[in-house]
């Protein structure tokens, strides 16, 4: 009963509080309101249509790298066979000279990954690194066109206007030139090059589309994402007609399940995350909850996690979180 009554007392005093929050929210968000949900699912049944599919459990029957094992030499003889590559001037050099004409062509660069229909892509960053690739906002998402080209609704990159653009930064012929080469210099690509993640989604399927030693070797991650309001607010989701209030890759889950993935990377040296939440959060608390499952990432010597809005210091946190600064107050007597 004093239950009961408790509830009823809440409801009076929220009901007004909600009603004003619809209002604003249906005034000056009419997105997150009754017009998001098509929307949203649309974008999610798309997504969810274009995924691409993760490595079979079994081993693959073919294989690159050498040496070739018997069986898969013995099921395709003329597939798993290797040739004598010493006429080539390439494998005349030295090692340690091959070693540095592979991490040339493959290495030290940022690789955008991006979302392609049933697979994944990259793109070769056109600027010299991650943080000076310019980066914006297209209304929707965070966006950098002059590097990705064009994506669709679901953010997945599509040919602008026909016309074929290139991607997969023009190393897959190379890998594919023989099999002395692939083995060679298939570490300096995982290794030496930033990977540079603007979709949750992409990140974890990349994680289960390559073989795990490689993913592992993966040093250097970059990592932007526009988080979608009201993230790790309870509160403000109830007051949401949509039904699931967040879809992947904007819910909490998909958020937990990405920096699980980020902290069972044995080999991380850096990473670099810039978050953007427009709306800011609503306490100090919601943001203590989003920022729980970063702490888990242990690994790397150098975490930098940057975000676009203002609030308290965080020191305890095994990454550096580095704040906009904000303009100092005008006092009256400067300003005059
Ligand atoms: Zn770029």
């Amino acid at each position: 009963m004093r239950t009961s009554c408790s509830s009823i007392a809440l409801g009076i005093v929220c009901a007004p509080i909600a009603c004003c929050y619809l209002v604003f929210a249906s005034c000056f968000c009419p997105g997150h309101l009754r017009q998001q949900e098509p929307e949203e699912k649309k974008r999610f049944e798309r997504r969810q249509r274009m995924a691409p599919r993760p490595l079979p459990v079994r081993p693959a029957q073919r294989t690159l790298t050498i040496p070739v094992p018997e069986k898969s030499m013995c099921l395709e003889p003329r597939r798993g066979r290797t040739l004598d590559q010493s006429q080539s001037r390439l494998i005349g050099l030295p090692l340690e000279l091959r070693q540095m004409i592979y991490r040339c062509v493959l290495g030290d660069s940022t690789m955008h990954m991006i979302l392609k229909e049933e697979r994944l892509g990259h793109l070769k960053c056109k600027a010299p690194s991650a943080v000076e690739c310019r980066l914006g906002f297209n209304g929707r998402t965070l966006s950098r066109e002059c590097c990705w080209g064009t994506f669709d609704f679901a953010n997945i990159w599509t040919p602008m206007n026909g016309v074929k653009e290139s991607t997969d930064g023009n190393i897959i012929p190379f890998l594919s030139t023989c099999r002395q080469i692939y083995s060679e210099s298939i570490n300096f690509l995982y290794s030496t090059n930033t990977f540079s993640f603007s979709d949750l989604d992409c990140l974890r399927y990349f994680s289960c589309t390559t073989l795990p030693n490689r993913f592992n070797m993966i040093q250097n991650l970059d990592i932007e994402w526009c988080m979608s309001w009201p993230i790790y607010d309870n509160i403000a989701q109830q007051l949401l007609l949509n039904n699931p209030a967040l879809y992947p890759p904007y819910d909490e889950t998909t958020w937990e399940e990405t920096w699980r993935i980020v902290a069972n990377m044995t080999n991380l040296k850096f990473i670099r995350v810039s978050l953007l939440y427009v709306d800011g959060f609503r306490d100090a608390a919601c943001e203590a909850k989003m920022l729980a499952p970063l702490r888990k990432v242990t690994i790397p010597a150098k975490f930098e996690v940057h975000v676009s809005w203002s609030g308290e210091e965080v020191t305890d946190a095994p990454f550096q979180l580095i704040r906009p600064i904000l303009p100092e107050p005008v006092s009256d007597d400067e300003s005059l």
